[in-house]
């Protein structure tokens, strides 16, 4: 059983259109890293123009690590170290800035060189200000990590110009309105939707290419507010959504989703196709290539999403995506497989709580207060198993761990473990081929498994493991369950 926040957005309106609009391609921190990245960037999107491109960019690759730790500088006061990471991240922009505009473009590179020096300054400002005060609440925190997205429009838009683009950067706060949940906002569909028609469709109507940076937001009251880590994804397939895109595309630093991380499993397989229940179950369990969130704007409307590498040969970019060609095209209806399990996927580092009932409550009361102690904190429980007396549940959020662990501790014995991993292997066949289960046990040997689960999509199975067996448990899996594999779903 997994369970998890129904994050379903509250229905996005009906707009009207058909799904035959623009095509929105969000490009991921290492797609605009620097000159070269951004260079690529906007032949690639030069080559969607008939189809109307609207550009959402990550900040440049590490920006954001860069801002977390700016965060905790500021928190500890050390103002000096602060200033020395701030001027890293403008001379890295500006350095970008300049290779971009060549002596071409004087103009637009003397407004974007203001646009940085301009927002670094607020960043200066914001560190400061937490200094002070010695307090970093989600709502400073979003406020902080913002600002890579801030900046990086600023790059692509100077890049696409100069490939003889005609853009225009639209503050994606001015666009996409959330909850107030800061660090991890909802989109409210209703408003952000008036603001894409006001803000969007004219632009693109006009043949100007919108350049928007993802993750960032703000809330009904204008407040600063963010997706969480990875969320650009997000931000790209609500405004694909909003806009009755005819395609999402997810440019990033591999060549699709794989059968699993290529930073942890050797031998890792392309998927072509993928069904929108896969690919977000996948994600949902640590495949990093999406922000799980991003397939459930893209589900509602039925838009296809590919994931596509933007350092592949250019030469087969050319023309709309072609899943004989390159990159996974993730849709609502994907082929079976010989193999009943396509993606394989790990969350790392979660920790494992065990709630014993000391015979204080009735066996339906203590799972109520169960819940209601990690409903309170907002935390989300991946993974549950239970008896009459004890349940076991597994947390990737633990921020909130040791108050969540002591309320708990007033009604049951509590037990908990970090250092743990979940792995969950996902495929539309799961439903209709038995034996599985077996076959798993078997190829994890003699790696100790501390929970099982089957996930009530009937597509899932998830195992917690110990955090340290997760490669070669990985490595195992893939060799039992990816091999042999039909060419028609798997390259
Ligand atoms: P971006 O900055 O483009 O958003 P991310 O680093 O967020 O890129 O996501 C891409 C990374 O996701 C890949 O480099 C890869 O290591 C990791 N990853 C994890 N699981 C998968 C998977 N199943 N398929 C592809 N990539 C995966
Ligand atoms: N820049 C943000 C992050 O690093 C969002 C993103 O890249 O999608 O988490
Ligand atoms: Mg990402």
């Amino acid at each position: 059983m997994n369970l998890r926040p129904v994050d379903a957005p509250a229905v996005i309106p009906d707009n009207g259109r058909p799904a035959n609009g623009p095509v929105v391609m969000k490009f991921g921190g290492t797609s605009c890293e620097d000159a070269a990245a951004l260079t690529r960037l906007a032949r690639i999107v030069a080559d969607r123009g008939p189809e109307h491109p609207v550009v959402v960019v990550s900040a440049m690759a590490k920006v954001t690590d860069s801002l977390v730790e700016l965060a905790r500088l500021a928190l500890a006061g050390d103002i000096a170290t602060a200033d020395a990471v701030i001027a890293r991240l403008r001379e890295r922009h500006l350095t970008a800035l300049r290779e971009l505009a060549g002596e071409a473009l004087p103009a637009a590179l003397a407004e974007a060189e203001a646009a940085v020096h301009g927002l670094l300054q607020d960043l200066s400002e914001l560190v400061r200000g937490i200094a002070a005060v010695g307090e970093l609440t989600d709502r400073t925190r979003d406020a902080m990590l913002s600002f890579g997205e801030r900046l990086s429009p600023w790059l692509a838009r100077l890049a696409l110009e100069s490939a003889g683009l005609r853009a225009q950067i639209v503050d994606a706060r001015h666009v996409i309105v959330t909850d107030a949940q800061h660090t991890h906002a909802q989109p409210l569909y209703p408003e952000s939707q008036r603001h894409a028609d006001e803000r969007l469709v004219p632009l693109i109507a006009a043949g100007v290419i919108p350049v928007l940076g993802g993750f960032i937001a703000a809330t009904s009251q204008g407040v600063t507010s963010t997706f969480g880590r990875g969320g650009s994804d997000f931000s790209g397939a609500i405004l694909g959504a909003l806009l009755g895109a005819r395609r999402i595309e997810i440019w990033t630093d591999v060549d699709g989703m794989l059968t699993a991380d290529p930073r942890v499993c050797d031998g890792v397989r392309r998927i072509k196709v993928i069904s929108f229940q896969e690919a977000a179950e996948s994600a949902y369990f640590g495949a990093k290539v999406l922000h799980p969130s991003t397939l459930l704007p893209a589900m509602e409307k039925s838009i296809p999403v590919w994931v596509l590498n933007s350092r592949a040969d250019m030469k087969i970019l050319s023309g709309p995506p072609d899943g004989q060609l390159t990159g996974t095209l993730i849709t609502t209806r994907a082929p079976r497989t010989r193999s009943p399990i396509k993606c394989i996927s790990c969350k790392r580092k979660i920790a494992v709580i065990d709630v014993v009932s000391t015979r204080m409550l009735q066996a339906h009361g203590f799972l109520q207060a169960i819940w209601d102690v990690f409903a309170r904190y907002e935390c989300p429980v991946d993974m549950v198993s239970t008896s009459e007396v004890s349940v076991s549940l597994t947390v990737s959020d633990t921020r909130s761990l040791v108050e969540i662990v002591d309320e708990l501790g007033r009604f049951a014995e509590v037990r908990y473990e970090g250092r743990k991993a979940i792995i969950c292997l996902v495929g539309e066949s799961l439903r209709n081929t038995p034996g599985v289960a077996a076959k798993v046990f078997s190829a994890m040997g003699d790696i100790n498994l501390r929970m099982i689960s089957q996930g009530a999509s009937e597509i899932n199975i998830g195992m917690v493991i110990e955090d340290d067996d997760v490669p070669r448990a990985m490595r195992q899996l893939h060799d039992r369950f990816l091999v042999d594999l039909d060419p028609a779903v798997f390259a």
